[in-house]
């Protein structure tokens, strides 16, 4: 059994991948090929917004999003600390400084109550000037954008989502990637859309955001390819890379209902037993991860040894909370600080979960859970 089942994918895609890589082998057009061009419309349609800029990987997608909000020294960005790490790095790495914000243990997504208190507390000690906020669709469910824009908007602060667990997710007929003013998504190979390497996208409906980040994509690149007229990066998304996602595209909404197959199978079997992930009204997963809370560490431990006896790979996401980080220690934060992220990093745990998994592979995983727990 496989956390991730990139195998089954393959044999399904393989006469197309292989076509579509020796069509980029033979015009040897690695840099900026077709693909790339071909795959962003595909992407922005997909998503629904005006623009789609494909790059090298999701963190380099946030990175070069707050370089576009042109973060100054001394900026407050509010970020989950209940995320992986790039989430908050982006911030420290485009000038700015992250505040951390507690989660919501139903929806593993940003707590709408603990960044206003954020926010308040910022403004009340006067060193941070708030800029905005990014949102992260944690395992694969979009945060809410509803209370979160209308922070937003009342503040003047912009909404970065990152949405790099989520392509694909939905909330009330909209998709993931275009509720903030600029998404960002990954395409790390273990993501619920990936290539076979390093990989990301920035979505964006303003046109001027998308030049500005199109420019920041290839150093700063001016209207004279040599005419550096700003600082960016080297963030471009290889075409072999594009022309594997393209192939990829074409069996995506399948594999999405597929995951929701596999998490409504989970759900039946686990539901009485553990903490499984809720699903907000109106809203699509798309399942980067089937997370469950146990009732304390030591419950988990328990879990995490039988399943590793009976073969079952599990991970956990995430076991250090960001505000609670070495890289973040100058920060001055404390144990306690946020009290739920730190409790859901010691509780969570998660169970494979991919398009390829079979009602059997879940109904044995479950059973090992439930031996563990009696
Ligand atoms: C994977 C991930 C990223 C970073 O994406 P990379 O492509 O690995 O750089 C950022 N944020 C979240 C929430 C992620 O899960």
């Amino acid at each position: 059994m496989q956390f991730i089942d990139l195998k089954s994918q393959f044999d399904r895609i393989e006469g197309d991948v292989i076509d579509r890589i020796e069509r980029v082998l033979r015009s040897q057009r690695y840099i900026m090929g077709p693909e790339v061009a071909e795959l962003e419309d595909r992407l922005a349609e997909y998503a629904g917004v005006n623009h789609a800029i494909a790059c090298s990987s999701g963190t380099d997608a946030l990175v070069a999003s707050l370089m576009a909000f042109d973060l100054q020294p001394g900026d407050a960005v509010f970020v989950p600390s209940f995320t992986f790490f790039a989430s908050a790095e982006s911030i420290t790495l485009a000038g700015g400084t992250p505040v951390f914000v507690d989660s919501d243990e139903d929806t593993f997504n940003i707590s709408i109550e603990s960044l206003s208190e954020a926010l308040a507390r910022t403004k009340a000690e006067g060193g941070l000037r708030p800029r905005g906020i990014i949102a992260v669709d944690l395992f694969g469910q979009v945060a809410d954008y509803d209370s979160l824009s209308a922070i937003a908007e009342e503040r003047g602060l912009f909404i970065l989502e990152d949405a790099a667990q989520a392509f694909g997710a939905q909330r009330r007929g909209k998709k993931a990637c275009s509720f903030g003013t600029v998404g960002a998504t990954s395409f790390y190979p273990s993501k619920p859309l990936g290539c076979y390497g390093d990989g990301g996208a920035i979505f964006t409906d303003d046109d001027e955001m998308a030049a500005l980040i199109r420019s920041i994509r290839v150093h700063g690149q001016g209207s004279d390819k040599y005419d550096n007229v700003r600082i960016g990066l080297n963030a471009r998304l290889d075409t072999m890379q594009a022309a594997v996602l393209l192939a990829k595209l074409d069996i995506f909404d399948d594999e999405l209902a597929r995951r929701s197959e596999v998490a409504g199978w989970y759900d039946a079997c686990l539901g009485d037993v553990v903490k499984t992930p809720a699903v907000a009204d109106e809203c699509v997963s798309a399942w980067a991860q089937y997370t469950v809370l146990f009732e304390d560490g030591a419950q988990r431990q328990s879990v995490v040894e039988a399943l590793g006896s009976a073969g079952v790979p599990v991970c956990v996401f995430y076991p250090i909370p960001a505000h609670l980080s070495t890289a973040y220690k100058h920060l001055g934060y404390r144990k306690g600080d946020l009290p739920c992220c730190e409790s859901m990093a010691e509780r969570v745990v998660s169970l494979p979960m991919h398009p390829y998994l079979k009602r059997a592979d879940v109904e044995k995983i479950s059973s090992v859970v439930k031996g563990a727990l009696r």
